[in-house]
């Protein structure tokens, strides 16, 4: 068994990329291994690491967040895992195993559940912030190595509804439909649920070049977030009503003869019934359910219509609802209307969050498609695929269930009985988590693969330690479509092994064929998997990656030059024109009520990162955020009676969680604001709703009804 697959030994300053989030900051990191040796009974003297910003990546020319410029501890963290743990029955504790142990209970657990349930009991649950290759290899290793159709991944929690929408109205989904950099052209832009100067804080380098010739930013949150605080005008819409807003804009917009009756006629379809649709949206009434005054709904119309360039850029905040594929449509249709998307700074976006979330949507770690963008269902596609991995069209298994879904029925007669994670933490991740916990403990067989013991690690019957960011080399698409290179940098310590590599083993003793461990050769084979799909990166090599800082997708040949502007002269859909849908707004799943009165909404901190795995082991960081905490209007704060610093509980339909009040004047009043960063008692997602977009099976994430009390006082009941 090859062990350390991936890595190089640790020469000069390699660029490479961040290992967290969308932007994928450029940075170098040097390893100088320590002079000498240390005296009998001391420690290893530690190599020292170097880490510095690209000045010229084009996403963060030198700037890097707080997560980037400490992304270095991770590496010779005291916390990371350097040898396999397994667990000898249930009830017992973790203990240190050899590779070949413990790749061998995990072969066996998987034969033997499949030749008891059927081969849809195994199932695999990955995340997006796999590379390219790994994310392809673990769609071929579920559906050609273990032939389960029981595959998805934690993008679906973050970017499916944007997904959804974009395929539905434009033929393609890829999150910037241009290069980031275009920002600072545009002369205003709308951020729908996005907070960059906390999330991508690089990136306000863009914005703040765009503010101080004149451009106008407008946000809409409930929250007056870092962003909103620099932007022209702030929307504070109650949480679950973002589409009537849209619908109530597109109203204002046609009533003031603001949209492009040319760009429509020309390029789109569907403009009618849109029209239609949204005569019911008349100001005052979008007013009554947004909590937005009309004048600002009127004041943010007229400043998009009248920028020669203007964008608008939706994000989780408007996507993770139980309506939140017709919500990013109806910003689609608003921004078709003032006919935007296509033109020079101008168009519809959104900003994917997860480092690879872009790309790890591609490639088939989705329960319902195959390298390249392609739907599982399509016979052309199955073909396509099955020729390049040598198997049978029929014996492709067909589209399984997503995310939520299939944490949902572990364990169950017809669910997954035996899982793999890897490189995801849904105990702290997933929404309503006591029930995904006690699913998981329902399960027959848990490995999880990680870098450390996260939560759901610290569940499991096996747990395979990995390579992480700098030792292992991988292509990863950012958010806007560009694929780059993460270089090794520095040697992986003895005792992990790459995702590639633990992939190739269990194939192996699975007895199917041999699956590569060298992500240039995943790469290459993933190449001529996708060619001809949407995300074509057939023309796309490592070469060409590292000498023109990244290809945009689709790139159908070595000869083109990728496509960073899509939409320029059509629409890759069926009659090449861009597609409007009218959709109603619902609200939120679950609205306040006398015994849960108030609105909860998730998100992210500067200083944290997803669930915490990560950000909660580096120091800075650490200190900087420490646990979880509460947003709430000082209003509210005097009615519950706490202050700053006070302890609350918060109980909703689905759980009881406990965090420290940060009150303000900057949230609505009705609403509060809980990070997703935080397991144990702190767990937000012991909290919010499951609640599913039927389009896009995404959980509302961002709107329950939640009662608050001071710790100390008696409970307020969870049903
Ligand atoms: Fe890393 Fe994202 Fe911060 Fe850049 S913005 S340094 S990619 S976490």
């Amino acid at each position: 068994m090859r062990q350390c697959v991936g890595t190089v030994p640790g020469q000069g300053a390699v660029p490479t990329h961040c290992p967290y989030c969308s932007l994928q900051c450029g940075i170098t990191l040097q390893a100088d291994e320590p002079a000498g040796s240390a005296a009998a009974n001391d420690p290893p003297p530690r190599r020292a690491l170097t880490l510095a910003a690209q000045d010229d990546f084009p996403t963060n020319l030198g700037g890097l967040c707080a997560k980037g410029w400490t992304a270095a501890e991770l590496l010779d963290h005291p916390d990371r895992l350097l040898e396999p743990l397994v667990r000898d029955h249930r009830d017992s504790a973790l203990r240190p195993a050899s590779w070949d142990e413990a790749l061998a209970r995990v072969a066996e657990a998987f034969t033997a559940t499949q030749s008891r349930y059927g081969r849809d009991a195994v199932g695999i649950f990955g995340g997006g912030g796999l590379t390219n290759e790994k994310a392809y290899q673990l769609g071929k290793f579920a559906r050609a190595t273990l032939r389960t159709r029981m595959i998805d991944y934690n993008g679906r929690f973050c970017m499916s509804s944007a997904a959804n929408a974009a395929n539905r109205a434009f033929g393609i989904d890829r999150g910037l439909p241009f290069p980031l950099a275009d920002l600072a052209d545009a002369d205003a832009v709308m951020f729908v649920g996005s907070n960059p100067a906390d999330t991508l804080p690089p990136a306000m380098q863009f914005l703040e070049s765009a503010r101080s010739r004149g451009a106008r930013h407008i946000v809409v949150d409930p929250r007056e977030t870092n962003t909103a605080r620099g932007a022209h005008l702030h929307l504070q819409p109650v949480p679950g009503t973002d589409l009537a807003l849209a619908n109530g804009m597109l109203n204002i917009a046609i009533r003031e003869g603001l949209i492009d009756a040319t760009y429509i006629a020309d390029r789109t379809s569907g403009f009618d019934a849109v029209r239609r649709s949204v005569r019911l949206y008349w100001p005052d009434r979008v007013e009554r359910i947004t909590g937005v005054p009309e004048p600002d709904l009127v004041r943010a119309v007229r400043l998009l219509a009248a920028a020669r360039s203007a964008m608008i850029l939706t994000a989780r905040g408007a996507e993770q609802h139980s309506s939140g594929s017709d919500t990013a449509l109806a910003y689609i249709n608003l921004a078709l209307a003032l006919g935007l998307p296509g033109r020079p700074a101008s168009g519809y976006g959104t900003i994917t969050g997860q480092g690879n979330g872009q790309g790890g949507r591609e490639h088939g770690q989705k329960a319902d498609q195959l390298p390249g963008y392609r739907r599982i269902d399509d016979p052309l596609a199955r073909a396509h695929v099955a020729k390049v991995w040598g198997i049978e069209p029929g014996d492709l298994p067909q589209a399984g269930l997503s995310a939520y879904e299939l944490l949902d029925a572990l364990g169950t007669d017809g669910g997954v009985r035996a899982l793999w994670v890897v490189a995801s933490n849904i105990v702290v991740s997933a929404p309503r988590a006591a029930h995904v916990i006690e699913r998981i403990k329902a399960l027959d067989f848990l490995v999880v693969s990680d870098i450390f013991l996260s939560e759901t690690a610290a569940l499991a019957d096996v747990v395979l330690p990995t390579t992480q960011w700098a030792e292992e080399s991988g292509t990863m698409t950012n958010l806007e479509g560009r694929v780059i290179l993460r270089k090794a940098a520095i040697a992986a310590p003895p005792g992990v092994l790459s995702d590639l590599g633990v992939m190739r083993e269990l194939a192996a003793r699975l007895g199917r064929p041999e699956l590569s461990d060298v992500p240039r050769d995943v790469f290459e084979e993933l190449r001529r998997a996708s060619a001809g799909g949407k995300a074509d990166y057939s023309g796309i090599s490592y070469e060409r990656i590292a000498a023109e800082r990244g290809v945009f997708w689709p790139c159908p040949s070595e000869r083109h030059p990728g496509t960073p502007r899509l939409f320029q002269v059509d629409f890759p859909t069926n009659d090449r024109r861009a597609h409007f849908h009218p959709v109603e707004q619902k609200g939120a799943a679950e609205t306040p009520d006398e015994t849960y009165p108030y609105y909860l909404t998730t998100g992210r901190l500067l200083s944290q990162y997803q669930s915490g795995t990560q950000t909660r082991r580096v120091a800075a960081l650490n200190e900087a955020e420490p646990e979880a905490i509460v947003e709430m209007h000082l209003s509210l704060a005097r009615r519950i009676g706490v202050t700053s610093g006070d302890l609350v509980r918060l109980s909703t339909r689905r759980g009881t969680a406990v965090m420290r009040v940060r009150a303000g004047r900057g949230i609505r009043a009705d609403t509060v604001f809980a990070p997703f960063h935080y397991g144990g008692a702190g767990a937000v997602n012991l909290l919010t709703n499951p609640a599913l977009d039927p389009h896009s099976k995404m959980p509302e994430f961002k709107a329950c009804a939640v009662a608050i009390e001071p710790v100390g006082l008696p409970a307020t009941p969870s049903p």
